[in-house]
């Protein structure tokens, strides 16, 4: 149309993408998020009945094409591998790949040696090392779509840090090295690799934490005084896979309702 200055999409209909620790929290509203704009997606985490769960949800609403799991442990690097290649065959290509699966666990510097080794190998292998292999085994893919994209999820923790959890804080301050690494070199291939970093979000990662508590730190810490949805984090991966975001690139975007630019 002559004088029409709106030329890049803001749909993802018919792309195919992988969203890991898609049973739960983020991961969940993400694959809900992508079959309600059109997407077939891939729905990857632990455990045969969580992840036909939410199959399920989705086909209910969206037809049997619009979702198949996976029943994979993201921290074992033989079963990634298989992970993509079963996707591809399934799906007959991959657009998009969402790292999302992440543990928690608590360890601080004083814990003791077995225990601290423990959680900091655990952490490492699913937050980090998992997301650098996912990438890897998805790259030819990505790089064959039009406009391959990567989100990954990192944290505040990525920027600041709590005491007591070293290796959850170390993870996510990796996620975003890895994120700007893989920016920088996957360019040349089309692929953007970009990461977000929630705030403080409802999901099962912060259920064990009692609603008081979560209330005061909420009006202490958070600006807009509450924890996030995770579907208002889902929104802004959705925003950074979206064709429109054909030029970001590496970005670092927060989902925090303004808890770390509070002075
Ligand atoms: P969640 O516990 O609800 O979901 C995480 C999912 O990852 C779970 O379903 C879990 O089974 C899956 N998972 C864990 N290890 C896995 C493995 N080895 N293989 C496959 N799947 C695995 O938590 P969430 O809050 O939705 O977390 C999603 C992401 O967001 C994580 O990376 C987390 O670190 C990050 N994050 C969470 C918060 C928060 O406040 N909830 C804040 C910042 C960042």
């Amino acid at each position: 149309m002559e004088g029409r200055l709106t030329h890049l999409s803001r749909s993802i209909a018919g792309k195919r993408a992988i969203v890991t620790g898609a049973a739960s929290g983020m991961g969940r509203a993400t694959v809900h998020l992508f079959a309600d704009e059109g997407a077939r997606v891939a729905v990857v985490d632990l455990g045969e009945d969580r992840v036909g769960s939410v199959v399920e949800e989705i086909r209910s609403v969206h037809g049997p094409a619009a979702a198949q799991g996976w029943a994979v442990d993201v921290s074992d690097g033989g079963q990634v591998a298989h992970l993509v290649a079963e996707v591809v065959e399934a799906f007959g290509g991959l657009d998009i790949l969402v790292n999302n699966a992440g543990i928690s666990r608590v360890a601080g510097a004083a814990a003791d040696d077995a225990e601290f080794d423990e959680v900091w190998a655990a952490t490492l292998a699913v937050n980090l090392t998992a997301q650098a292999r996912m990438v890897r085994a998805a790259l030819q893919y990505l790089a064959a779509a039009e406009g391959g994209r990567v989100v990954n999820i990192a944290s505040t923790e990525g920027l600041i840090a709590t005491a007591g959890i070293p290796a959850y804080t170390a993870s996510k301050h990796g996620v975003i090295g890895l994120t700007k690494s893989l920016a920088v070199e996957l360019g040349r291939s089309g692929v953007t690799v970009n990461c977000v970093c929630p705030g403080p979000i409802t999901t099962a990662m912060t259920a064990a934490i009692p609603d008081e508590v979560k209330e005061v730190y909420a009006r202490r810490r958070v600006p807009l005084r509450r924890y996030g949805d995770p579907e208002e984090v889902a929104h802004m991966t959705l925003s950074l896979v979206l064709p429109a975001a054909s030029f970001v690139n590496g970005a670092v975007v927060v989902v925090d309702g303004g808890m770390t630019i509070r002075h």
